[in-house]
């Protein structure tokens, strides 16, 4: 069954007010009540996580149609979202870095026929803005941004019994939409910190042609439309490489994925991957294509979305059965086609409405994995190369290009 993306909307729309008449949801919440949390005990390395929506629920509070609906945004931050982050806790958890994914909803699905949109640069500053504020008043005591690899570096050089350790962030841009169809955006994104550019996202907005990721559109099932790289695309890429952004290939189709491959001159991420192998979503990259990013130098950060990891009959049965084994089970692929962990990281996508394991909805959970993955690999250093290690290293590396700027 397939459905427009208008009706998927009035569908959303009657079904959560549905459950908010009802309740039915309201037992599924309990996760994320827990005992209170203190870095100082944390274990070494905690987290490096490639790609959070730390801010969907407070953005989209602030756009027409929250302004509008608060109270129907309110039941979906509460029951669609229920893998939405929390700061004190991730603090509490000793996570190291949560790189904060910039995305608007209305700039990409919404804009047509004003496509791409060119006010886009401007909502993506507001964007930040926002968080920048949320990180100096209530986040303040648990999370600090970190503008550039030096400012990153300090930071993560502060012990976490210290009272000054603070979870480091970092802005990344989800959907080179973004960029509103222009590249002056690019130099203004570097300067104000943004370390990452998911260059293409759900839809083909000019720079590279997108993987049909998402089930309840109408052409979930047809083949994408493989047009790659656009010309455009590659000035963008080439923008980026000259002021520092990191290019993040996820989202693009299998095509565009190649030519992204095969023009970067820096090594490329894949911020919040599956493989295709063990999950055949058009989402998930093909073996070919991990193994040439990790030979280029690049990393793969893996997705906390057992959904997309895995082969589910549906999201139902995804949010219902799976755990974080489909998790360890692509880590530990990876890290074999790969030839080395060195390239495996983690990018949860958590807080970005992703079905998460039953067994950590939340990311100050982080420590189930960790144990998962120290039984299965039973080495404490490689689990934390591959939790937090590679990723701040790749961007130590690669950020403001190793610092360059
Ligand atoms: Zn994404």
């Amino acid at each position: 069954m397939s459905c427009t993306r208008r009706d998927f909307n009035r569908k959303m729309i009657g079904l959560l007010a549905g459950c908010a008449a009802s309740g039915s949801l309201v037992s599924t919440l309990g996760c994320a009540a827990g005992k209170k949390l203190s870095p100082a005990s944390a274990p070494g390395r905690v987290l490096a996580d490639l790609h959070v929506h730390s801010l969907i629920n407070e953005w989209n509070r602030t756009t027409p149609m929250g302004v509008r609906y608060p109270g129907l945004l309110k039941l979906v931050e509460k029951f669609a979202n229920k893998t939405g982050m929390n700061w004190e806790n991730c603090h509490g958890a000793g996570v190291d870095l949560i790189c904060v994914a910039h995305f608007n909803v209305f700039d990409e699905w919404l804009s047509m026929p004003t496509d791409p949109n060119p006010e886009a640069p401007a909502h993506t500053l507001q964007m930040m803005n926002q968080l920048e504020e949320i990180l100096n008043d209530e986040a303040e005591p648990y999370a600090r941004l970190a503008r550039n690899s030096f400012e990153l570096d300090d930071m993560l050089n502060i012990p976490k019994a210290d009272p000054r350790f603070r979870t480091a962030v970092v802005h990344t841009v989800e959907g080179g939409h973004a960029l509103g169809g222009s590249l002056e955006p690019v130099a203004i994104l570097a300067e104000r910190g943004v370390a990452i550019i998911t260059v293409t996202h759900f839809f083909n907005k000019g720079i590279a042609s997108a993987a049909n990721a998402f089930p309840f559109f109408p052409d979930a099932g047809a083949r994408p439309a493989n047009q790659g790289l656009s010309e455009f695309g590659r000035k963008v890429i080439r923008e980026m490489e000259k002021h520092g952004i990191i290019v993040d290939l996820i989202h693009a189709e299998p095509t565009a994925v190649g030519e992204i491959l095969a023009y970067a001159k820096e090594p490329v991420i894949a911020t919040h991957s599956s493989a295709r192998t063990l999950g055949d979503h058009p989402y998930s990259l093909y073996d070919e294509h991990i193994k040439q990013i990790s030979n280029d130098g690049g990393i793969i950060g893996v997705i906390i979305d057992p959904y997309l990891l895995s082969n589910y009959a549906d999201l139902h049965q995804a949010e219902k059965e799976a755990t974080l084994a489909d998790v360890v089970r692509t880590v530990r692929y990876m890290v074999k086609l790969c030839g080395t962990h060195k390239s495996i990281a983690i990018g949860s996508d958590f807080g970005g409405f992703i079905t998460g394991p039953t067994d950590m909805l939340r990311l100050e959970q982080v420590s189930h994995l960790r144990k998962l993955l120290i039984r299965e690999f039973g080495s404490v250093e490689l689990v934390e190369d591959i939790l937090a290690n590679n990723a701040i290293n790749f961007l130590k590396d690669h950020w403001g290009r190793g610092g360059e700027r």
